[in-house]
């Protein structure tokens, strides 16, 4: 079948709301090449939205999976236990920042994390209220797209929303909520949740700020490194919990395992999810035992958190973490991709703002440098001309005009520049344009 022969199929039998990356079938990937059903090759600058740091099919954690669904495919915990599980939270205990003790629920997606932690908050804290981001990006689950940013598009008409979410905006330097600039701005954007305190929700009633430490459908938004730690002493202040969403940028994608390390902040409850099973459909709610241990018997997870098989896959990833310095590896991507971005800057008059955390890069398109106005239009011809010479790379941003990298940590020299270079014809081809 080709693409376009699968696409209208598609079309025929899944609902438009499911988004749709154009028609490109995929059949098989390896490392961070996708062959389509025709047999041509793509450059996957997108790691599946970050999905892949290890890289598609990685040997290991195929190796893993084939091992594990040999041996026990399900098994629900309500029945029997395994192993998998408890090995797995161990893993993510001891992994995620802070000495203290910890305990982990495992799920199936992000929305899922985000939920078990807002249960947990809201249990330990016996609080109803939560304060998020007007740059965030937690899920499409009912509360989690509660969390998430009025602005996102996803959101319309699916109303009414959760109660007791409250916005304030993010350390978004470029475009300062404040008016103001980094660093004479004295960190007035973190004081904004103190504002809100007054003009907003009353903190008493507040269980947990969440916040992703680099905004990922946001616009590969970093806060300065005092935005963290203020957020922090804020939330100690009042007796609010806090919340680190890493379901995009935990597992290495930022050149540290969490984001949140660069902060040097130790959250009180961290999600992770799509590196962390390599492909495979897992995630976690990590935080201190005494919280996690605040809900009921049965009030967190679901039939297929943590099945043997993610497990499985989640522990060959956490391995070759370690096996392949992915670390360092996200690290050195990150030095090498920021400065053919920052060469780029200077020749294209429409890349407004270069920024991004480890290999979480982005560049952010305007029409016009001084005024900032976003360029939507020239993301969505990038992302199409790239896609037409073999290279998938994927925009973000409120208004879409964000283009950004979270290829496999593992993507070879070859790779990385064949990539680059499609991207650099198509900015001079766009821009021409
Ligand atoms: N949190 C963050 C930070 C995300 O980037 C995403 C997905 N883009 C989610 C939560 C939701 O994850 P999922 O799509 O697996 O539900």
């Amino acid at each position: 079948m080709t693409n376009k022969e699968l696409q209208q199929r598609r079309e025929a039998a899944v609902p438009r709301g499911v988004s749709n990356a154009g028609p490109i079938f995929a059949a098989s990937a390896k490392g961070a090449t996708v062959t389509d059903v025709e047999g041509k090759e793509f450059i996957d600058f997108a790691g599946g939205i970050g999905v892949n740091n290890v890289g598609h099919c990685h040997p290991k954690v195929v190796e893993a999976i084939r091992e594990q669904a040999g041996k026990l495919l399900h098994s629900c915990y309500h029945v029997f236990q395994y192993e998998g599980y408890v090995a797995l939270a161990e893993k993510l205990n001891a992994l995620t920042p802070g000495d203290h003790a910890k305990k982990t629920v495992l799920v199936n997606s992000g929305s899922e994390a985000v939920e078990n932690a807002v249960k947990v908050a809201r249990r330990a804290s016996g609080r109803p209220a939560i304060v998020a981001s007007a740059s965030g990006f937690h899920g499409r689950t009912l509360l989690a797209s509660t969390l998430t940013a009025k602005v996102m598009p996803y959101k319309a008409g699916f109303g009414p929303y959760a109660p007791e979410v409250y916005h304030i905006p993010y350390a978004y330097c470029y475009r300062c909520p404040v008016g103001s600039s980094y660093p004479g701005c004295k960190m007035q954007c973190a004081e904004l949740l103190k504002k809100s305190f007054i003009d907003m929700v009353n903190p008493e009633s507040v269980a947990a700020v969440i916040l992703e430490p680099v905004a990922g459908e946001g616009g590969f938004v970093v806060p300065p490194k005092e935005y963290f730690p203020r957020i922090r002493e804020i939330c100690d202040e009042f007796g609010i919990l806090l919340i680190i969403d890493e379901v995009q940028s935990g597992i290495c994608r930022t050149g540290s395992l969490f984001a949140i390390e660069q902060w040097d902040v130790v959250p009180d409850l961290l999600t992770s999810a799509k590196s962390l099973g390599g492909g495979t459909v897992i995630s976690a709610c990590t935080g201190r035992a005494e919280l996690m241990d605040a809900p009921q018997v049965g009030g967190l997870g679901g039939t297929y958190g943590g099945n043997p098989v993610s497990c499985a896959a989640a522990l060959a990833v956490l391995d070759v973490v370690e096996s392949e310095n992915l670390v360092a590896k996200s690290q050195a991507l990150g030095t090498k991709v920021r400065s053919a971005f920052e060469d780029m800057a200077k020749k294209y008059d429409c890349i407004g703002d270069v920024r991004g955390l480890g290999s979480m890069l982005a560049l952010e398109l305007v029409h016009d440098k001084a005024a900032k106005t976003p360029a939507p239009d020239i993301a969505k011809a990038l992302v199409a001309k790239c896609r037409e010479n073999g290279l998938i790379i994927l925009s973000c941003g409120h208004s879409g005009n964000v283009i950004r990298t979270l290829m496999p940590l593992v993507i070879s020299d070859a790779e990385l520049e064949k990539g680059m270079s499609v991207l650099e014809t198509a900015f001079a081809e766009v821009a021409k344009g």
